[in-house]
């Protein structure tokens, strides 16, 4: 068994024991064994963790709670995305990474699962703040962050009220899709909706860049159909005027449970006087990844665009 399973093994245990006892749900449960594991109540002896054990080991227990009581909030960033989001975010800041680490926001945290997949991967390279409206979320991003040893500062808050984060080098962030219920908030943005309601991942793309450096980048998980609903026009406008598109990355479809869910990586570059735009937009598709060629080939094409940058 993986230490990773053995861990998994030891908080499903203690989580669904104190599912019998207190009558509560599991992610309930699986938040009080986290807390009192930190408070010292548990110990898991397994030799030699790492931090991706631990962060393994707590992301599927989430995921079995979530399966249990699905809510529609509750939809964990997969790692595969993490780790292609990892990548890019290595190679947009490989020369400010030999300084030391990047500050990065995530505003909408969720179980921070893919917060902490860059961070484990990026390990010592990112400092970061991570905001959640959801509180059950962000107390088990807060433990899986302490567990994992990350660094990092969390708000439990709506992120698009006034967030009171610095600016930083990058925002990574899979969009939550829909419309934004505070229609009074929203009139404090650009992309608010001339008529109806405003879609929250507009909203969510100008908070993001209101709170990037200049010259700093936003990585988008986005829905693939995000340029093509009736807002859409506004969206391109603000986007041409505040940022530069560094790339949209289609994900494998494979991935996705209908097409509905598709997702891409959509990159922009905060507008800086002291840059230029960007001379190619990276277009490209991400093959399926168990197709080791093609997705050496994707890997290559990624260089290639990063070198003409
Ligand atoms: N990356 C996250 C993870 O790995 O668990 C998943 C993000 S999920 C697609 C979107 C998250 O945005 C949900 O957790 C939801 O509760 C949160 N959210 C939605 N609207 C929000 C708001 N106005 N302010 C803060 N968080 C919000």
């Amino acid at each position: 068994m993986e230490k990773f399973e053995q861990i998994f093994g030891f908080m499903n245990g203690h989580a669904e024991e104190i599912v019998k006892e207190q009558d509560i749900d599991y992610l309930d449960a699986l938040l009080q064994t986290l807390e009192e594991t930190l408070d010292g109540k548990y110990e898991w002896q397994v030799e030699g963790t790492t931090k991706e054990d631990m962060r393994k080991a707590t992301q599927i227990a989430i995921l079995k709670g979530m399966r249990k009581s699905a809510q529609p909030n509750h939809q964990m960033t997969p790692d595969t995305l993490g780790l292609l989001v990892s990548h890019f975010v290595e190679q947009c800041f490989e020369e400010e990474l030999k300084n030391g680490p990047i500050s990065v926001l995530d505003p909408a945290l969720g179980t921070g699962n893919l917060l902490y997949t860059v961070m484990n991967k990026m390990d010592g390279k990112i400092q970061a703040t991570g905001v959640e409206v959801d509180e059950l979320l962000i107390r088990l991003a807060a433990a899986t962050g302490d567990l994992t040893e990350q660094p990092v500062t969390l708000f439990r808050q709506d992120s698009l009220e006034k967030l009171l984060a610095d600016p930083v080098d990058a925002v990574i962030c899979d969009l939550p899709v829909g419309y934004y219920p505070n229609e009074e908030v929203a009139l404090d943005y650009e992309l608010c909706a001339s008529e109806g309601m405003s879609y929250a991942h507009h909203l969510f793309i100008e908070q993001s860049l209101n709170h990037t450096k200049d010259g700093g980048y936003a990585f988008f998980l986005i829905p693939t159909n995000l340029f093509e609903s009736e807002q859409a026009k506004q969206l391109h406008k603000f986007i041409k005027g505040h940022a530069w598109i560094q790339a949209v990355i289609q994900l494998p479809e494979n991935l996705f449970s209908s097409s509905t869910h598709e997702k891409s990586i959509l990159i922009l570059q905060k507008q800086s006087p002291a840059l230029k735009a960007p001379r190619e937009v990276l277009l490209a598709k991400v093959p399926n990844m168990s197709n080791r060629q093609a997705l050496a080939m994707f890997f290559e094409k990624v260089r290639m665009w990063k070198e003409g940058k």
